[in-house]
Order: C-alpha cells, then structure tokens, then sequence
C-alpha cells in the first residue's frame, strides 16, 4: 500500500512564491520573499524559522487559505493559487493541515466521534454505519485505544496530546496524499512531544503521503524529515538533508537557531526514542492520559 501510494501522490512545488501583506498599522509585511522548493511524493521536508519568518503564511498558501501576491504553487496538476471554491474542496481531500492549537481546533461541545465522523461522510460519503466503524480505524492508527473508549469523550476529557492525536486522525480521515502540520507539538507538554512525532513520523512512512513539518525547534526536524528549509524574514535561508543541516549548517541563522535550541530532556530527546511500534504508541498515547489527567487544560 504505501509504494502504490507514493505513485499516486504528486509532488508539491511552490516556485518564487511571496506573499505581500498590507495592513494599516505596519505598512506593508513582505512576509513570504521568492520561496521555491519541491517537496516529491513520499518525502517529508521540514520549514524552520523562528516566530514571524513565514512559516504560517507558507502553510496558508500551500493550502489555498490565502493566495501569492506572486509565484505559482501546484499539486500535481492543481494551481492552487488560482482555485476557485469546487477545485478547493477537492483540494482539501488530498491536502489536510494540522494545527499548532489542539485546544481550539476541536468543537468543545462534539464528541470525538462527530468530529470524526464528518469527513468521512463528507470526503469519503460514507454512511453513518461505515464511518462510525472508519472512526475506531482512526483512533487506533493515532494509538488511540481501545478506540471504544474514546469515541464518547469531549475534548476537555482528553490530554493536550490526545487532542493533537484527535486532530491527526480528523485530518487523516480523507485519506490525504499531503499533510501540513505546523508547528503540531509546539503547545503540548515537553513530555507529550516525541510521541506525537514519532506518530506523524510513522504516518508518512506507513502511508506514504508527503508531510510538510512547521517547526521553530530546529532539531526537532530530524525525527521526521529528509530535508530542511531554513526561512528567516521569509526568505530561505539554507537547505539540505535534514543530516548535513544539523551537523554541519552553513548559515549563521541555522547556527543561532541551533544554538536556541534548549537543554536536553526536551522534545530534541525525541530523536533518540527508538522507533515504535503500535504497542509503543499505545502505551505512549495511555502515558499522556497519566501525566495530564486531573490538570485544567
Ligand atoms: P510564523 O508562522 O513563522 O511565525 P507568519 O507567517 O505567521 O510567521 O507571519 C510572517 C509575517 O507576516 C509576520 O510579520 C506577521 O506579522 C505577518 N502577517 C501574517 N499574517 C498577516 C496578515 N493576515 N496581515 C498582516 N500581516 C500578517
Ligand atoms: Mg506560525
């Protein structure tokens, strides 16, 4: 399955893209400069930056939410720049984006089976019956299980991580050939971080879909990604294999963002989590439960 669907998946290329923003107080923000990169079926890139490099405004371009001032961005043979409300939605079933926000992504007031129920009906036209069943698949892929004890729950009775796991599912619910997940670990507890990663790590790998990660934790990139695009004041700064990146960057940036990297026993550990399984994951996703359980979140 995930070689045949690499086949299917097209690539990604965003080529001289900027994105002009004009607003009343500030002028106007140039706040993506003339970035270009391919991200082929399958493979997984990393955008680094710190806070206002771009890196959002990149995401929102990629998945049609705002338009380049210049530049073309395709999906196989989408123009997404150019798409109008039909050729979105049909967009949105193959690319899907996860938040930095588990909090506020998720309805308070719907139950982790609604929220996953509706795209599978409405991407997938599933009835009732299949989707509800979909939705156990779901939850057990993101290590959520038993499954029948998470279809009830709202999302103030879940962790921060199993929210961000909720999220994962939803957005893998359509079967998505792209996935963009900014800066998907960034609000979780420090402890919650690898789990997450390591998910979206094996997604990709076991799904073959291409996965374009947000982060500003440069290091956190080489749990999951090939290659690396370092973006500052939206311009890329530096690229390279994920590896050559860490190990040896070129730019003073990459250098400073390496250097901003905090003390060990943070998510940077993440790297050195051996790779899990699906009884890993399990006892992981359960783990997030202990360690969140009783705290207002
Ligand atoms: P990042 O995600 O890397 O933190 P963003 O893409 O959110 O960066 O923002 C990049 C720059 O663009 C920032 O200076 C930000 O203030 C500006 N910006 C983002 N969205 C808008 C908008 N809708 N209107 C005006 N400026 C914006
Ligand atoms: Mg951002």
């Amino acid at each position: 399955m995930p070689a045949e669907r690499a086949a299917e998946v097209p690539p990604l290329t965003v080529g001289g893209v900027s994105k002009v923003y004009k607003s009343r107080d500030r002028g106007t923000v140039a706040a993506v400069r003339d970035v270009s990169f391919t991200l082929a079926p399958g493979t997984a890139v990393s955008l680094v930056g710190a806070s206002g490099s771009g890196k959002s405004t990149l995401a929102k371009l990629i998945t049609g939410s705002e338009r380049p001032t210049s530049g073309t961005i395709s999906f196989g043979d989408a123009n997404v720049g150019r798409l109008r409300a039909g050729g979105l939605r049909r967009l949105h079933a193959r690319v899907q984006m996860v938040f930095q926000d588990p909090y506020s992504a998720l309805n308070p007031v719907h139950t982790v089976e609604y929220a996953l129920t509706r795209p599978c009906q409405n991407f997938l036209r599933m009835t009732g019956a299949q989707a509800r069943e979909r939705v156990r698949e779901l939850l057990e892929t993101v290590g959520l299980t038993p499954a029948a004890q998470f279809v009830e729950k709202l999302p103030h009775q879940l962790s921060g991580g199993q929210r961000q796991r909720v999220l994962i599912a939803r957005a893998l619910a359509c079967e998505p050939q792209l996935m963009v997940a900014d800066e998907p670990v960034s609000m979780l507890d420090v402890s919650l971080r690898a789990g997450v990663l390591t998910l979206l790590a094996d997604l990709r790998r076991e799904r073959g879909l291409s996965l374009l990660y947000i982060t500003h934790d440069l290091l956190s990139a080489r749990v999951i990604t090939d290659e690396i695009l370092v973006l500052r004041h939206g311009e890329v700064v530096e690229r390279g294999q994920t590896k050559r990146v860490l190990q040896d960057p070129q730019h003073e940036y990459t250098r400073q963002l390496l250097a901003a990297v905090p003390t060990p026993g943070n998510v940077t550990a993440a790297g050195t989590v051996p790779a899990p399984n699906k009884a890993a994951a399990a006892a992981s996703a359960s783990r997030e439960h202990d360690v969140t359980e009783g705290r207002a979140t």
